[in-house]
């Protein structure tokens, strides 16, 4: 999979727009000879749940897996650093490739599941544009035109793409937000506060639990006792609470002694108190 992000102007430009229904006529595997080439030297953007799938099958915290296996990029004209899968310092390969193939292939991050159809999903100024799917076309990849026709919609069900798809949503969503077009950049104490909701889960949970968040939250027992054992849980958990102190929608409720303190001191807490109602 390389360079995973083609150029947007030319995937909007130059690029066929496919629906589920089109046909995608590739073929990978271990009898070809580009075989694992596609796994080295390359960029992939990894999403929230990307980690939180991959940390669980290493078996690490997600505070390790970012620090061993990730880093962080900037893209130019973006408010938001990406998670990026971190290649070996040597050849560049991917930490998790064998002659094999992948070795956490149920694992695998959406953007290799996805390879070779890019998504194109229209953010910002052009909301009612649909977004479709595109083909990546690649020198050093073998897999085109190969026989194998399927329709889109059955290869995306053929790597597991729909749950990605389903716990990719609340993420989305958050991206979604006109704030990124509009907006100011986050300060460093908000950026800190984004990627460690997005990606570093166990510290995020640790945040909640550890401080006194479920004091100044009005949170359930049923739902507490879900983050508290449910990653995937607390992964929604926790883009409702960013949307709630970025964008200051009322995806959270204070608790009562919390409206009251906030009452009282006639203060703030990043956002004015009668929006909080
Ligand atoms: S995660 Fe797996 S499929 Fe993706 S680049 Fe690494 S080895 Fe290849
Ligand atoms: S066919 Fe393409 S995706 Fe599959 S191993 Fe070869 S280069 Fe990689």
């Amino acid at each position: 999979m390389p360079d995973l992000a083609p150029n947007e102007e030319a995937v909007l430009r130059d690029y066929p727009r496919l629906g589920p229904d089109n046909a995608l006529d590739f073929h990978c595997g271990k009898g070809l000879d580009c075989f694992t080439r596609c796994c080295q030297d390359v960029s992939i953007v990894l999403t929230p749940y990307d980690v939180l799938r991959m940390k669980n099958a290493l078996q690490l915290n997600s505070t390790e897996f970012l620090e061993k296996y990730t880093l962080l990029g900037c893209t130019k004209g973006q408010k938001l650093p990406v998670v990026l899968l971190k290649m070996n310092a040597g050849d560049r390969r991917c930490p998790f490739v064998t002659d094999e193939g992948c070795s956490i292939y149920a694992h695998r991050p959406w953007a290799c599941r996805m390879y070779p159809l890019g998504l194109a999903e229209p953010m910002g100024p052009h909301p009612t544009e649909r977004g479709f799917y595109f083909v990546i076309r690649e020198d050093l990849c073998h897999g085109h035109s190969k026989g194998s026709q399927c329709a889109i919609r059955d290869w995306i069900s053929s790597q597991s793409i729909e749950t990605y798809e389903m716990m990719g949503e609340p993420f989305r969503n958050l991206m979604m937000n006109d704030f990124w077009e509009k907006g100011e950049p986050l300060d460093p104490s908000k950026l800190e506060m984004y990627l460690m909701a997005c990606y570093d889960l166990d510290r995020f949970r640790r945040f909640v639990f550890e401080t006194r968040f479920t004091q100044i939250f009005d949170i359930d027992e049923a739902r507490l006792e879900a983050i508290r054992s449910d990653d995937e849980e607390l992964l929604v958990f926790a883009m409702e609470w960013l949307r709630f102190s970025l964008f200051h929608e009322k995806t959270m409720k204070l608790s009562r002694s919390a409206m009251e303190s906030l009452e009282q001191a006639g203060a703030q807490a990043g956002v004015a108190s009668e929006t909080l109602r």
